[in-house]
């Protein structure tokens, strides 16, 4: 990210962690925070999640984790792996054998914990398989299966117990010199994940997989995921993010990016910026949004649209915006480009408007972007 010298109030000084890749993606550094989900199709029916790989790759997904809890799973995952537009990381529970064979399959990450795997050389082998087909390794800690001995040590799921877990897991890949990791310990409560995760951030430079776990449905598990994702990433915290929700993966990646668009931290698409309306309100607000986010979900370019009901706010938010309407009287608003009024438009014809003026203005920024490269 690049500082603001103008707003440093806007700034936020990313912890320097090291750089891995998962696939073609890299995950710590100075890369862009990636945005993961997780499939929850059978990972056996091989359309239905390549169907869901690819509409969450179209929403943005960076990375995509698919379950893999059998050996028919693995077999599926290599036709998985070969119809992605992005990488995939297997998730591995416990069985060895099914971490060799994602390995094998061309997973891109691993996630495994190393300490649950079984003994030592068990453990060498799904290392020496990641290693050989260039996979990375995603320690996965989690507050709900905590290791007995660290239960028993500190009485109940803590942030002290989640460190030393994950402490615990790195020594095991460190020890095999397999330094292709990143981690989360992830809770379903903000302030145990938070704290765990502040604590993670001191003690290691791997990068940092973030994750409320089992956060809710879609409002809840995003106010939950706003919170405790958004203070940590506020505080530099974070390389790459999974906003769990019990809900489609396509809402996840799309929580995941207004996270990460509310604290400046990647932009993708039009952030739309629009008021609550009231009796004031000069069209109707609340549809014309609705509408107006429906018809601009092809928009990849960053950009920003403000849609406002009346003068109160509208000159002023659209001064900052790319493209705005705010409404006016007599069943018409004001049209603003580029922060200036441009010309009236009617109630009626204003969202068709809308999107064309957006279209153009983004074919404007992807042209100068290109020209710039
Ligand atoms: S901008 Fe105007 S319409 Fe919107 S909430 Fe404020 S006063 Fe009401």
């Amino acid at each position: 990210m690049s500082l603001n010298h103008v707003r440093p109030w806007r700034n936020i000084y990313r912890r320097k962690s090291r750089q891995i890749m998962v696939g073609s993606v890299p995950v710590g550094g100075d890369a862009p925070i990636a945005v993961q989900t997780m499939t929850n199709t059978l990972t056996t029916d091989v359309a239905a999640t390549v169907a869901q790989v690819q509409a969450a790759a179209e929403a943005g997904a960076d990375i995509v984790r698919v379950s893999v809890p059998d050996e028919a799973s693995s077999k599926a995952l290599k036709e998985i792996v070969r119809e992605s537009p992005v990488p995939i990381v297997a998730d591995i529970h416990f069985h060895y054998k099914r971490g060799i064979e994602a390995a094998e399959a061309g997973a891109a990450c691993l996630r495994i914990n190393p300490g649950n795997i079984g003994d030592e050389k068990r453990v060498q082998e799904v290392i020496k398989a990641a290693r050989d087909h260039d996979c990375s390794i995603r320690i996965g800690v989690n507050a709900g299966s905590l290791e007995k001995h660290l239960l028993e040590k500190y009485g109940e799921p803590c942030p002290d117990a989640m460190v030393e877990s994950g402490l615990e897991h790195i020594r095991i890949l460190q020890d095999n010199d397999f330094h292709n990791f990143k981690i989360s310990v992830k809770a379903s409560d903000v302030f145990l994940s938070a704290a765990a995760y502040q604590g993670i951030a001191e003690a290691t430079d791997a990068p940092i997989h973030l994750g409320i776990t089992e956060a809710g449905g879609l409002v809840s598990g995003t106010i939950k995921s706003a919170i405790g994702l958004g203070n940590l990433l506020w505080m530099g915290i974070g390389d790459t993010i999974r906003v769990s929700l019990s809900a489609d993966p396509v809402e996840e990646v799309k929580v995941g990016y207004e996270i990460l668009k509310s604290l400046g931290l990647r932009h993708r698409g039009v952030n739309i910026i629009s008021c609550p309306s009231c009796a004031r309100q000069g069209f109707d607000v609340i549809k014309t949004v609705e509408a107006l986010e429906q018809r601009l979900e092809h928009i990849k370019t960053p950009m920003s649209l403000s849609i406002i009901g009346c003068v109160v706010n509208g000159p002023g938010e659209a001064l900052m915006t790319d493209v705005g309407f705010t409404g006016g009287g007599a069943g018409s608003g004001m049209v603003y480009l580029a922060g200036k009024a441009s010309h009236k438009m009617s109630n009626d014809q204003m969202i068709e408007h809308i999107v064309e003026q957006v279209e153009k203005k983004a074919a404007e920024l992807d042209a100068a972007a290109e020209a710039a490269e």
